[in-house]
Order: structure tokens, then C-alpha cells, then sequence
């Protein structure tokens, strides 16, 4: 028997056994991208861990409510209310619709997720499709008193809140820790508070995406909306709520603030958050501007890439990390990734090669036993991978006879590989679909033989229509100097 599932909540900061609000049903809310520029590799590092999270919960039986938010309004470059609606920055510089930018970079975003296997959301909610619910949520907390309007813009009254609540909860710090490292109020200021953050904001005459609200044209603070579309999804308290650590110390601990004040119930139960993807110990993010675009990785066109890697082998770096620890990239770790990530997928199609014993000299069900133990210990995915290379020993041995194995356990084993390998950490077989590619090189090589007898046959119908009928199909073809040329 496996221990039974324990998941680290950073708001205790210790492991918990995972008991879900009302089983067998889970909710779980990650915070999604901003869409106003390429997601990075650091981006996808916590997509793909939740992914692992999301895949596991399915796989031992949880009926998931997996909601993933698109951010496509109200995300100023600072954290702290300043700075440029990062929407509008872009949409000047490429002289572009905000809404053009965001479906852009959604549509960018969801190819890449797409590209490494990663399961879509129950519901991927947008801010722009609930300013309704997060200007009522709003109008609650000022009714609550935990907020005020100062000319057009809403702000949350955090010291107000912290005299019934604790604001720095998530992440053990106290008010007056905080406090100290904030700037000091100048008089300019609208907020009453140095903490104090924006709910709405007044637009400006130039503020390009605002929508009309009780306190005039403006939109809402980036908080506001993971609040807002949690509770509508979720409910008032749900089982999960994850993204990256970088945004425990301003974006979730203003959620906390938010919906307690709004509801008076602590919103979420466990808090999880993944560690950061680093290049030379250095967090990847798109301010930095050391960000690797998954493209560059696939092609290898970056100057820090000796060359590309599949995005599976990507997959399996990723989970060969836990996703409590910093993940460093490197160009090292990338090919150790590769031969480990080919040696997994090879030895699956060895299992068919096992002759069948009387007895098995591997005791498979203590196998599957311990990849259950490890992902139960908070989706510890590099200790499961360990034990899946302990399957692949046991394979290769049994291939040669130094273990043995019956009929029976040989299914165990293969069915403990499918599930693991592919439904839990979320890989595919590459070899498999370019063996798909294989098949289509060779039929388009004949389809082009048989056109090019029929064009030296002067049969121009039947040539024509290889042609015709291909491009209705979705294939060019286009004649050059050195012979036909085809493309999807
Ligand atoms: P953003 O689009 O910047 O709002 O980020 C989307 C998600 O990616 C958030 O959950 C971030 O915490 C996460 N994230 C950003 N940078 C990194 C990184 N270098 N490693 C892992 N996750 C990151
Ligand atoms: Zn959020």
C-alpha cells in the first residue's frame, strides 16, 4: 500500500494530507498568462507542473475543475499599480487593437501548451469577460468598509483589513515588515496607505480598454479578477490554488485579502506554487529579457543552445525536477534529458520482446507501490522517474533473461509504464508521430512519381489533377529547377 496523497500548502508551509472540500470533486485555479507577448520557457515550466498536478488528481480518481485564467486586461508593468497597461504598451508599439495583441498572444499560447501535451482547462476564463462580476465584487468589499473610492479609483484598505485579518499570511510576513519596504507616501498620493493596492482604476482620456463602472470609465486592478472568476468557478472557498512563487508576495496575497474581505472565509485550502525556471541562477522572465521562447529551444536558434531539442525532451527535463525546486537550464542537462527521454520511450517497445516465465524474480506490484508513494509525496515526479528507470532495468534484464517475469506481471509492468509514463507525466511517443511523417514523405514521394510519368506522357489531365486535388487537400506543390517542392 501506497501512502495516501500529502500536498506542501504554502500557507503552512509543511505538507498536508490531501482531503478535498467535498470529494470526489477538486477545484483547482492557476493563475494564467498575461497575453501581451510570447509565453517563455519559465511560463511553461508552471504550466506543465500543474499539468503533472492536474493529470495525477484525474488518474487517482478526483473529478477536477481545472480553471486557468487569461489575463487580457488590467495588467499594469508594475506590481504595484504603476506604470503602463502592459496591453496598451504593446498594442502601441505594433500599432495594433489591445484585443488584437491578446488574441495574438492567446492563440501563441495555447499552440505552445498544445506542442507540449498539456491538457486544456475545464474553463479558461478571460478578465474582459468578467468585469461584471469583479466590478460586484468591488461594490462588496466597499460595502464590507475594506475599501475606498478616491476620485474614480478603488483601493483596498489594507491596514483596515489588518486589524480583523492577517494580510501577510501567505508568506509568514508581518505588517510592519511589509511596510518597511515600501516607499513612502508622497503627497500626491490618492491611497491612504503605503500597501494600500488598486481594485479599479480611472482610466485616463487615453486608456484605450475601460469599461463604465459606479465610479466612472476605468478597468479593474490585475487582482481583482483571479478573485472574482475563483469564486464564480470555484466558490467562495475551493481546494486549490497555484502559480508561480513570484507571485505569492503581492498578486495572492492580495487575493487572500480580497475574497476574505468580500466573503469572510479564507478562500483556498492549499496554496501551491511552483519554483522558478533559472537560466545561470537568474529567474527567466520577460522583463529580464532572458527569456527562452519554446521555439528557440525546438530550433536551437538562441545563442546559449549548442542546438534544438524536441519538445518531449523539454517535457521530460522538467519533470525530472520537482516543482518546489529551481529548475536551471542548461545545455547539458537538456541532452542528459534526451538520452534519458529516448531510453524510457525504447524500452516500452521492448516489453513485447519479454518472453513470459514460470516466475517473476521482480516484484511488480512494490514497483507500481512506490511510483504511487512518489507522486503521493507532494507529485515528487524526479523520484518516480527514478523508479521508472528501475522498470526499465527490470525490462532490459528480462529482455535478457537475467530477470524473469510471467505473463501476468509483464502486463502489470506495461500497464505501469503506459500510465505512468504517458497519462501521469504527460509524455508521447516522438518516434511514433515521425513515424507518421515517415508515411506521408513516402506516399507524397509516390503521388509526385506518378504525376511526373504522367506529365512525361504529355497526360496533362491526370497531372493537373494531382495537383488540383492535393491543394484542395492542403498540399502545394510548386515546380523548381531541382523538382518538385511540396508544403502543408
Ligand atoms: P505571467 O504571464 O508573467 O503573468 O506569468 C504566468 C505564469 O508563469 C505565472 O504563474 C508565473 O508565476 C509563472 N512564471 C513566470 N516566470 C517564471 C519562471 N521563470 N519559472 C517558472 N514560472 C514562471
Ligand atoms: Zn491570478
Amino acid at each position: 500500500m501506497s501512502q495516501p496523497l500529502v500536498i506542501y500548502n504554502t500557507l503552512s508551509r509543511a505538507k498536508e494530507l490531501f482531503e478535498p472540500i467535498k470529494p470526489p470533486f477538486v477545484g483547482m485555479y492557476v493563475c494564467g498568462p498575461t497575453v501581451y507577448s510570447d509565453v517563455h520557457l519559465g511560463n511553461c515550466r508552471t504550466f506543465i507542473s500543474f499539468d503533472l498536478i492536474y493529470r495525477y488528481l484525474i488518474h487517482i480518481g478526483y473529478k477536477v475543475r481545472y480553471v486557468r485564467n487569461i489575463t487580457d486586461a488590467g495588467h499594469l508593468e508594475g506590481d504595484n499599480d504603476e506604470g503602463e497597461d502592459k496591453f496598451a504598451k504593446k498594442a502601441k508599439l505594433e500599432q495594433l487593437e489591445p484585443m488584437e495583441i491578446v488574441q495574438k498572444y492567446t492563440l501563441g499560447f495555447h499552440e505552445i501548451l498544445r506542442i507540449f501535451n498539456t491538457l486544456p482547462p475545464s474553463i479558461e476564463p478571460t478578465a474582459t469577460g468578467h468585469i461584471v462580476e469583479q466590478i460586484e465584487m468591488i461594490k462588496e468589499i466597499l460595502a464590507a468598509g475594506y475599501a475606498y473610492e478616491t476620485a474614480g479609483t478603488v483601493y483596498f484598505d489594507v491596514e483596515k483589513y489588518s486589524r480583523k485579518y492577517s494580510y501577510g499570511i501567505l508568506t509568514n510576513r508581518k505588517l510592519e515588515d511589509l511596510l518597511e519596504g515600501t516607499r513612502e507616501l508622497s503627497g500626491q498620493d490618492e491611497k491612504k496607505g503605503r500597501l494600500d493596492f488598486a481594485l479599479w482604476i480611472k482610466a485616463k482620456p487615453e486608456t484605450l480598454m475601460k469599461w463604465p463602472s459606479p465610479w466612472g470609465w476605468g478597468f479593474p486592478g490585475w487582482h481583482i479578477e483571479c478573485s472574482a472568476m475563483g469564486t464564480k468557478y470555484l466558490g467562495t472557498t475551493f481546494d486549490i490554488h497555484g502559480g508561480g512563487m513570484d507571485l505569492q508576495a503581492t498578486h495572492h496575497t492580495n487575493e487572500i485579502a480580497q475574497s476574505q474581505a468580500c466573503h469572510h472565509a479564507e478562500p483556498v485550502k492549499y496554496w501551491v506554487h511552483t519554483n522558478m525556471l533559472t537560466v545561470n541562477g537568474a529567474r527567466m522572465s520577460k522583463t529580464a529579457g532572458n527569456g527562452f521562447l519554446p521555439k528557440e529551444l525546438f530550433t536551437g536558434d538562441h545563442p546559449l543552445l549548442d542546438r534544438g531539442y524536441s519538445p518531449m525532451t523539454v517535457r521530460f527535463f522538467m519533470a525530472q525536477s520537482h516543482y518546489r525546486s529551481t529548475l536551471d537550464f542548461s545545455n547539458e542537462a537538456l541532452q542528459a534529458a534526451e538520452k534519458g527521454y529516448k531510453k524510457l520511450m525504447e524500452s516500452i517497445k521492448r516489453i513485447s520482446k519479454i518472453e513470459p516465465a514460470a516466475h517473476s524474480s521482480v516484484n511488480i506490484d512494490e514497483l507500481r507501490a512506490s511510483c504511487y508513494s512518489a507522486m503521493n509525496d507532494d507529485f515528487n515526479s524526479p523520484v518516480l522517474i527514478a523508479q521508472l528507470f528501475e522498470a526499465v532495468r527490470v525490462i532490459n534484464s528480462a529482455v535478457d533473461k537475467t530477470e524473469t517475469l510471467t505473463r501476468d506481471d509483464i502486463g502489470k509492468l506495461n500497464a505501469l509504464m503506459q500510465t505512468f509514463v504517458f497519462d501521469v507525466l504527460g509524455l508521447t511517443d516522438e518516434s511514433e508521430a515521425n513515424a507518421g511523417g515517415d508515411v506521408i514523405n513516402g506516399l507524397m514521394d509516390l503521388i509526385l512519381d506518378i504525376r511526373k510519368s504522367a506529365r512525361e506522357n504529355k497526360d496533362w489531365v491526370t497531372s493537373d489533377k494531382i495537383r488540383d486535388q492535393l491543394k484542395a487537400a492542403g498540399v502545394e506543390i510548386k515546380d523548381t529547377k531541382d523538382g518538385v517542392e511540396w508544403r502543408i
